[in-house]
């Protein structure tokens, strides 16, 4: 669409033009929200697309994705064998039901900076403990874990002139294994409710709960819970009022597909544990 207001597209080359923002600029990633509805507060588009950030980085210390890259990068990313947890980076990826044009142009930086309760990068990212790497306007850098980062929908702990310049996921996010759910109320909607169960191999869990929720929720176990241990979590650590509402989903519905898919992660990994030989069950909780 059209964005009459817009006066201007800026082109920044390095890190400096930034520093240049003006009240009613935006960051411009891949333009798949900016350009699908007015903006009548806007300006400027200032387009982040030659400043030359690499889309992904594999180093010791894990993955650095830069916010620049896009879902289909993403998802056509070769990760080491040893990272059990890379099948997920494609569920999410594909979580995001967009054309390939969609995909091809949306970023991993404006997915998680927009904020959905849908975003699918959101929920990648929070259930293998990634940090937001934030430029600051006076060139420094500030890190905060993306279950911190997103506040709400379409809210994030973002200031004026920040940026997302790329997210850190670690080592020890992507050891470990993973089990994925997700439903939409039509099949080609958004995210009705995602949830992700990660299990380290101290056989720690971690549940993961998006898209039904305004911002993510995580309630961690020091041992797979039974389904009573688990079901009491949900319902301490996600209060009614945190439900989403809108067109895809009712909170009554989202709240109800969360317990339901939470119980089917913890079956598969009790599933696997049995297969296995090693059942590893607790009763206690820390949400
Ligand atoms: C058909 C269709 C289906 C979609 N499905 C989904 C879905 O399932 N889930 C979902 O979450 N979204 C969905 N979207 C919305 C949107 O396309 C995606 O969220 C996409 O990932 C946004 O990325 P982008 O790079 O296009 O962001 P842009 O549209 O360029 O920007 C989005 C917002 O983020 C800000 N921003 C971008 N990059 C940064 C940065 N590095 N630092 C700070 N701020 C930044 C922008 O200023 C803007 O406010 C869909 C859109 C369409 C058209």
């Amino acid at each position: 669409m059209d964005l009459n207001s817009v006066a201007a597209i800026v082109v920044p080359r390095e890190r400096d033009d930034l520093r240049k923002w003006e009240p009613g600029d935006a960051w411009l990633a891949g333009g798949t929200w900016l350009f699908s509805e007015p903006q009548p507060a806007l300006r400027r588009l200032v387009d982040l697309s030659r400043l030359g950030w690499p889309p992904y980085q594999i180093t010791d210390d894990g993955l650095v994705v830069g916010a620049t890259c896009t879902i289909a990068e993403l998802d056509r990313l070769e990760l080491p064998g040893a990272w059990i947890a890379a099948p997920l980076v494609g569920q999410c990826c594909r979580a995001l039901l967009g054309s390939f044009k969609i995909w091809n142009m949306a970023t991993v930086g404006g997915n998680i900076c927009l904020a959905l309760p849908a975003g699918p990068m959101i929920s990648l990212a929070a259930a293998l403990d990634a940090t937001c790497v934030l430029w600051t306007p006076d060139g420094a850098e500030r890190r905060m874990a993306v279950v911190d980062f997103v506040l709400g929908s379409q809210q994030t702990a973002l200031a004026p002139c920040e940026i997302l310049r790329c997210i850190d996921l670690p080592v020890a996010g992507l050891r470990r294994r993973t089990a994925f759910r997700q439903i939409s109320l039509s099949p080609n909607g958004r995210s009705g409710a995602l949830l992700i169960g990660t299990l380290d191999a101290a056989g720690a869990f971690i549940l993961t709960v998006t898209a039904s929720t305004r911002r993510p929720r995580q309630m961690s176990f020091p041992n797979l819970p039974d389904a009573a241990t688990l079901h009491a979590a949900i319902a301490r650590g996600i209060p009614d009022t945190l439900y989403h509402d809108d067109v895809h989903g009712a909170p009554d519905w989202r709240r109800h597909m969360t317990f339901l898919l939470a119980e089917e992660i913890r079956s598969e990994f009790q599933g696997r544990a049995a297969v296995d030989g090693n059942a590893g069950f607790d009763g206690s909780a820390s949400a």
